[in-house]
């Protein structure tokens, strides 16, 4: 059975289970980071833990600037360029390793009280992604939601795909293969994973659920035998390391 991540867009926070129980996950995973070192690698190439953190700090304002626009109808973008978005994130980066962790705690908290803070009529209003997509706002809650379950993992402090709850986890391959489609980059794959399949390639690849979500949003490429070369997903195709994540 195949499953839509309009299905989450269409559930109005705070109505997000998914989303608050991602942000909890992502606590847990900046919990452990007294005990490894914030200049090591994260599972995004690149990027050291401690950029990424900044990264998902400064994701969650972005956020909140689009719930500002659906609420005042001012156009208030993400970010304001690629070049500011990349230097907050750097500048973020450099704060000592306690202040970093209480710095993105603090950007969930904003983030989360903008949620619930938003009047019910603005949630039908249209906002444009840092990726140029017109989504409805209540999109920016799925956004959110699926940076705090990946990123936790990506943050190498012990969580793995296989902490992610399944609906999550069919989420985010919804999300990585409606991606693909609407850049005409679908792969001639089938993805199956228990009863649940992805698209009607020729190239069939069944895998567990976890496996198959690490593999497809490109952090397990090992995950899946016999495995194809992939498309990216919200790594721009055009756009390589060191940025790894374009959201
Ligand atoms: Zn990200």
């Amino acid at each position: 059975m195949s499953r839509r991540s309009d299905q989450i867009a269409a559930t109005r926070p705070p109505a997000g289970p998914w989303w608050i129980d991602g942000e909890w996950f992502l606590g847990r995973a900046l919990d452990r980071l007294p005990g490894v070192d914030p200049d090591g690698p994260s599972l995004l190439p690149g990027w050291s833990r401690r950029t990424l953190i900044a990264h998902v700090a400064r994701n969650a304002d972005a956020l909140c600037n689009l719930l500002t626009w659906a609420r005042t109808g001012v156009e208030t973008p993400m970010y304001a360029s690629t070049e500011a978005r990349d230097k907050a994130i750097a500048a973020t980066a450099q704060l000592p390793p306690d202040s970093l962790v209480e710095n993105c705690r603090s950007a969930s908290r904003r983030f989360a009280a903008a949620v619930n803070g938003l009047p019910g009529p603005a949630w039908d209003a249209e906002v444009r992604t840092a990726q140029g997509r017109t989504v409805p706002v209540s999109q920016a809650v799925w956004m959110r939601c699926r940076e705090v379950w990946v990123h936790a993992v990506d943050l190498g402090t012990g969580k793995s795909f296989a902490d992610i709850p399944d609906d999550v986890l069919a989420a985010l391959i919804d999300d990585v293969t409606a991606m693909w489609a609407r850049r005409d980059q679908t792969p001639d794959v089938s993805f199956s994973a228990g009863d649940r399949q992805w698209g009607t390639g020729k190239v069939v690849m069944a895998a567990d659920l976890a496996d198959l979500a690490g593999y497809v949003t490109g952090r397990r490429r090992d995950a899946v035998d016999g495995r194809p070369p992939l498309p990216s997903w919200l790594l721009h195709a055009s756009t390589p390391w060191p940025t790894p994540c374009r959201q």
